[in-house]
């Protein structure tokens, strides 16, 4: 068992990205509850100086960096000797009907919610691997198991990142290595408002405009009308889930010896899943119904 001997206890070492708000705010504080030494990480270290007067270590890195990724890996090894726990929190999505959703914006989602975390864990594995011990926690999403039209970009992502963790899971057993996804449902968090500027902006008066940064081809206007009410994705929908139930499943999962393969915090997680034994034919009359209703 790796992690720093404090005062005849074992203190463990947790790396997790985007603590600046939601989820990973409340995971870094869950942690740090416990007794963990926390590495709390953002792109902007204004945004955690918070979790940082809570006794967080702070360090500044954007999982789209390499150069980030390694320092701070590196620094964390230095001063602590050991990463016991890494949560690839960080992400975002990006909405938009997949006819007008830029190959750049398709890139950019993908860098973050699926190349961030290959980084990180690829930074993180020599030394778990040299401890045959550590647990790798990915921030996945129902919409890593039923995709949905609109969600293709993001759902894309997730269910990238799904199928790098089964992968992983099995090639890293034999290391004493556990890898795990969490797959929450809706959460109240800034999540559903930066999914919406990534699809509309709003001018001075307030007033919704057609420039989201997508190439609008005029064939899916229902769609955008959807977007303009923020609450219509992630966190405001029904059955939302505070951060906070997220964070706890996390720190369960990385308290475990034997963890989960999946954690579904909440019940909209736990039935939306479920939406992958639907029939292919049957879900797509689903939507089409939902589009008749919606346009
Ligand atoms: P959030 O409040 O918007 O937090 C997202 C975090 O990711 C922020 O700290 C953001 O930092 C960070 N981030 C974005 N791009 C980054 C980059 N290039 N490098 C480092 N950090 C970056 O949303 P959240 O709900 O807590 O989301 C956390 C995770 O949960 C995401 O992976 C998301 O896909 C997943 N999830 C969320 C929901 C939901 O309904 N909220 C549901 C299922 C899954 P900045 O402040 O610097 O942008």
């Amino acid at each position: 068992m790796s992690g720093a001997v404090v005062g005849g206890d074992v203190q463990k070492t947790v790396l997790i990205t985007g603590c600046s708000s939601g989820i990973g705010r409340a995971t870094a504080r869950a942690f740090n509850d416990e007794g963990w030494t926390v590495y709390a990480t953002a792109r902007n270290p204004a945004d955690i100086q918070t979790l940082g007067e809570e006794g967080c270590e702070l360090a500044t890195l954007d999982v789209t960096e390499q150069d980030d990724v390694d320092r701070v890996v590196d620094r964390i090894l230095d001063e602590e000797g050991a990463i016991d726990c890494l949560v690839n929190n960080a992400g975002y999505g990006q909405f938009g009907p997949i006819e007008d959703v830029p190959v750049e914006k398709v890139h950019d989602q993908f860098d973050v919610n699926v190349y961030g975390p290959h980084r990180l864990t690829r930074a993180v594995l020599p030394h778990m691997r040299r401890e045959r011990d550590g647990t790798i926690i990915n921030l996945s999403s129902v919409a890593g198991r039923v995709s949905f039209p609109t969600g293709g970009v993001y759902c894309g992502s997730k269910f990238a990142l799904e199928a790098m963790s089964d992968a992983l899971r099995a090639e890293v057993d034999e290391y004493g290595i556990d890898v795990v996804l969490v797959e929450p449902g809706p959460v109240k968090t800034d999540f559903s408002a930066r999914a919406r500027d990534e699809v509309v902006t709003d001018d001075e008066d307030g007033e919704t405009t057609d420039d989201g940064g997508l190439d609008r081809s005029g064939a899916y206007e229902a769609f955008y009308d959807i977007f303009e009410d923020t609450e219509a994705i992630g966190g405001g929908g029904v059955g939302a889930v505070e951060p906070e139930r997220v964070a706890e499943e996390v720190l369960n999962a990385a308290s475990s010896t034997k963890p989960n393969a999946r954690y579904q915090p909440g019940l909209a997680a736990r039935i939306g899943v479920l939406g992958r034994f639907v029939p292919d034919w049957l879900r797509d009359k689903g939507f089409a119904t939902i589009r008749k209703f919606t346009s």
